[in-house]
């Protein structure tokens, strides 16, 4: 029977899924899968009962009412706890319902900000290589992954990418990490001065690259350089927390862990766990309040801001996060899993790296473990990997190898907090399972 459902990655349609329970999803067959691969979304698993509870109420009180007459206390009460705990003077919050949403709304307020400070010669925004933001257009320009721009490119905005700070690929043979730093922030300045540092806007980066590169922090003291550099010619720093963020690398925010705070954060994914679709833009007061000042209001918007079921999940998330400190599981947890993936995969002959933090782990297949290879792309090893895992109850993200070489497939895997040291020995297992038959239907 013809399904009028899309997308489909495959002509035959995916299991209906019917149930989740923990860490586990259920279709219709009966079959189980390990979800530790949707995109990093379901940080506390299925079926929390705090979270369902809070939305049920929510839903029993009122579901929607518009952000142009009304405020909530859902969204009042999730915004105070997030700037509660937020880095650095991040003080704002503005709701949206998913990531590519809240980046949109970060770029747009970093140039309605330049605007009632009266420099509105700063429009550029300047990114990084194997970078992901989103898929509406502002963000996809923004993004620096060539295969998910290549379509698109005669309708995205110009947005100059310089190179990302990736230690495995990044460091050349016999450099320090701080002789790294000090040329990744020389290229950074370079670009900045090529375009005129008085007409950038924002520069903007992950502070753990997600989907492209697979889990890849920051060397050294790179964000506070970086800081640096953006401070000492105005321009706003923004960082994309949407898949990085809540928790996710151990900490609420990911850059906490570099002592830098941006002047604009787009979170999303684990905002919601998956319990409602939500996202948030956080800003400073000084840019909130340029703009209150000013023009009185940030020329923007969707329909659903500030969507009250929406908020009663993040809130509940929230609280499961911090006050029952699931957050607490994610450092010990995420070392486990990564010994657990070096015991199974550390010599294998095509893993070339095993890297992340907390619960946000990442593992890059080469062809060559010595030089580094990548795969060819004709192989599609991240889709065979994808589908063998699948087949064997495990939920990962794997991720073709950028189109210019610069970097292999790899797996991304974001395990739920609550999952148990069974569970993630477990995925380890079927991974190197899946990797191995992988390799061998590629090359045989
Ligand atoms: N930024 C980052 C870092 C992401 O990983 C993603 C989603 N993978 C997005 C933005 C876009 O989020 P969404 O898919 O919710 O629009």
């Amino acid at each position: 029977m013809t399904s009028h459902v899309f997308p489909r990655n495959s002509k035959a349609p995916p299991p209906q899924v019917i149930r989740g329970e923990g860490v586990y999803l259920f279709d219709k067959d009966g079959k189980s899968y390990l979800n530790f691969g949707d995109a990093a979304v379901s940080c506390l698993g299925h079926g929390d009962a705090r979270v369902t509870a809070a939305v049920k109420a929510q839903m029993d009180e009122v579901a929607f009412a518009h952000t142009g007459f009304f405020t909530s206390d859902p969204a009042e009460r999730l915004a105070d706890k997030l700037v509660s705990l937020a880095p650095g003077d991040l003080d704002r919050v503005y709701f949206v319902s998913g990531g590519s949403e809240a980046m949109e709304a970060a770029i747009k307020l970093a140039r309605q900000y330049y605007l009632e400070t009266g420099e509105p010669q700063r429009h550029k925004i300047v990114a990084r290589r194997q970078s992901y933001h989103g898929n509406t257009l502002g963000a996809l320009a923004t993004g620096g992954n060539a295969w998910r721009r290549a379509q698109f490119a005669p309708i995205l905005i110009d947005v100059s990418h310089v190179s990302p700070c990736y230690a495995y690929r990044g460091l050349s043979e016999g450099e320090t990490d701080e002789a790294y730093v000090d040329r990744l922030i020389d290229e950074l300045e370079a670009e900045f001065q090529s375009l005129g540092p008085e007409t950038v806007m924002a520069f903007v980066a992950e502070p753990v690259v997600g989907a492209t590169l697979g889990a890849v922090g920051p060397v050294g003291d790179y964000f506070a350089r970086v800081r640096e550099v953006c401070d000492r010619h105005g321009i706003l720093l923004i960082l994309d927390e949407v898949m990085c963020g809540m928790g996710r690398t151990g900490t609420l925010f990911a850059c906490e862990q570099f002592g830098v705070s941006p002047d604009i954060c787009a979170i999303a994914k684990g905002l919601g766990g998956g319990y409602q679709p939500i996202g948030a833009t956080l800003c400073t007061k000084a840019i909130h309040d340029a703009i209150l000042n000013g023009s009185g209001f940030f020329q923007h918007g969707h329909t659903y801001l500030g969507h009250p079921v929406a908020c009663a999940a993040g809130l509940a998330v929230l609280e499961r996060l911090v006050d029952d400190e699931v957050l607490a599981r994610v450092t010990p947890s995420g070392t486990h899993f990564r010994q657990a993936l070096r015991d199974r995969l550390g010599q294998h002959p095509h893993v070339g790296d095993i890297r992340g933090s907390g619960l946000f782990c990442g593992v890059e297949l080469v062809a060559d473990r010595e030089t580094k290879a990548p795969w060819s792309p004709e192989a599609r090893l991240h889709a065979r990997i994808k589908a063998a895992a699948f087949s064997d109850g495990l939920i990962c993200y794997p991720m073709g190898g950028t189109i210019d070489g610069k970097n292999g497939d790899h797996v991304l895997l974001a395990p739920p907090f609550i999952a148990d040291h069974t569970q993630l020995d477990e995925a380890a297992d079927i991974l190197a399972g899946a990797i191995d038959r992988s390799i061998a239907q590629a090359t045989g």
